[in-house]
């Protein structure tokens, strides 16, 4: 469930809320101008569900609030016995265990590629170009995603001796320049790259005209690209095409799968964040959503989650478990929401999950580091602007519409 309205027809856009720094983001009935509200809901049936999840109506009607509260704890017993973090029934059970296989494989890859470009920015050699390095463990990622769990071990196999050999080579030229100390000539430390302009799309439901914004982007002869790269523009310098843009989907409703359907067209990369759904928000809302139950919106299923990932052109990141407000949680709810998720996805898709989208922009400096420290690359916040400076991977600003871009 967002309450962040952009993107909706009927120009209720400037109902969306940006938090100024360090704020509270998510959605206040009290911002809502009545006769703006009264179109919103018109538009918006979500909208509706939100406002009756934020604040439930009592029942005057003993009988129907007595029916209610057995079903819901029926519905409560059900969830119970329907972990969320259990694979669906209807995959090979071979299948399930290669794939949680791959992901902490991966995970512990990853953090020794992303070491050896740290040593090897700080020595200013490039043994490998991190473009090529971040390529070989997407390239893992695409596998496991397909779902070939045995021809991801080969590949993992394979990245691992040749980072053997990197690590070598580096720890040789590491020598080489112990040798020559005072010769050396310092190289910028990494993440001092930046300011790196690259606007990120952000979009929650796919405007209505949304195939027109991507022919806007092409017109104005932006390429899009996907967060891996911006990442290593803002930590290793590694080049970007002229004009990058990032596209992004927060909340994965269902019919994001119309948007996915024309980035297909277009051929243009794309990042979907995903909230899982778990006990706090009822499971009305997320990938976890129970099927039937009278409340929240559609959302993509794990199923078409999947089929996203698999494409090659959507990264999938997340967008915590209940999609609260993130500063207003404790420490171990916050650890909940945002590694608990985390671990959802990729038990799920079976690689590891990089990417994170504060729900309702809602983040300060100990959210921020809790993303960190959960193993995230990056995070985007709903702070607007395009250049990203140097070192602020965790607080990456959006924007909302591709019209407005130079
Ligand atoms: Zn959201």
């Amino acid at each position: 469930m967002t309450v962040v309205v952009n993107n909706l027809p009927g120009g209720a856009a400037e109902l969306a809320q940006t938090p100024p720094a360090g704020a509270s983001g998510g959605f206040d009935r009290r911002r809502f101008r009545p006769s703006k509200t009264v179109a919103v809901l018109a538009h918006c049936s979500r909208l509706a569900d939100a406002l009756k999840l934020a604040r439930p109506r009592p029942s005057h009607r003993p009988l129907a609030a007595g029916l209610i509260v057995v079903f819901s704890l029926s519905l409560a017993g059900l969830i119970k016995t329907l972990p969320p973090s259990a694979p669906a029934a209807s995959e090979p059970a071979a299948a399930v265990a290669g794939r949680q296989d791959v992901a902490p494989q991966l995970i512990d890859l990853e953090a020794q590629v992303d070491a050896l470009m740290q040593t090897q920015a700080g020595l200013g050699v490039r043994v490998v170009e991190p473009p090529a390095a971040a390529a070989r463990l997407r390239a893992i990622r695409l596998i496991a995603a397909a779902g070939d769990a045995a021809a991801a071990q080969s590949e993992l196999a394979a990245l691992r001796r040749d980072l053997a050999g990197w690590q070598a080579a580096t720890t040789a030229a590491a020598s080489q320049q112990a040798a020559a100390r005072h010769h050396r000539v310092l190289a910028p430390a990494s993440g001092s790259y930046g300011p790196v302009t690259a606007p990120i799309l952000m979009y929650h439901y796919p405007p209505a005209d949304f195939e027109n914004q991507l022919k806007t982007l092409t017109a104005k002869g932006y390429s899009a690209i996907d967060l891996d790269q911006l990442t290593l523009a803002l930590k290793y310098g590694s080049p970007l095409p002229p004009k990058p843009v990032i596209i992004t989907f927060d909340d994965g409703f269902s019919n994001q799968m119309l948007a996915f359907d024309l980035l297909v067209k277009y051929q243009m990369k794309a990042t979907f964040y995903i909230v899982t759904g778990g006990a706090a928000s009822r499971y009305c809302i997320g990938a976890n959503r129970q099927p039937g139950r009278p409340c929240g919106d559609a959302y993509l299923n794990w199923d078409e989650i999947r089929r996203l990932d698999a494409s090659g052109l959507v990264t999938i990141g997340a967008h915590t478990v209940d999609h609260l407000a993130l500063v207003s949680q404790t420490p171990a709810g916050r650890q909940h929401q945002i590694a608990g998720s985390k671990a959802e996805i990729e038990a799920r898709l079976g690689h590891p999950i990089r990417h994170f989208a504060y729900p309702g922009g809602s983040f300060n400096a100990e959210v921020a580091a809790a993303v960190q420290a959960a193993g995230f690359a990056t995070a985007t916040t709903t702070r607007p602007g395009m250049a990203h400076p140097a070192g602020k991977l965790y607080e990456l600003q959006r924007v909302r519409s591709a019209y407005t871009l130079p």
